[in-house]
């Protein structure tokens, strides 16, 4: 049971991400919401879009989650 919340959970978490609110995740380390705004780089690999950030917390970089 615990495993299935924690699925549904994690898939509205991506919906969330694509949104066009501007919010692309959190950060790993202190999760702050990550903006566009705070992104340093945007690159494509295997065919999958990824991103770099700066968050505005913890002034690390970080891969929004
Ligand atoms: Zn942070």
């Amino acid at each position: 049971m615990h495993s299935v919340e924690s699925v549904g959970q994690q898939f509205e978490g991506f919906q969330k991400m694509a949104s066009s609110d501007g919010q692309l995740g959190v950060c790993p380390l202190c999760e702050t919401d990550i903006h566009a705004r705070d992104v340093l780089i945007e690159y494509r690999e295997d065919n999958e879009t990824g991103i770099w950030a700066d968050c505005p917390h913890c002034s690390e970089v970080v891969h929004p989650e």
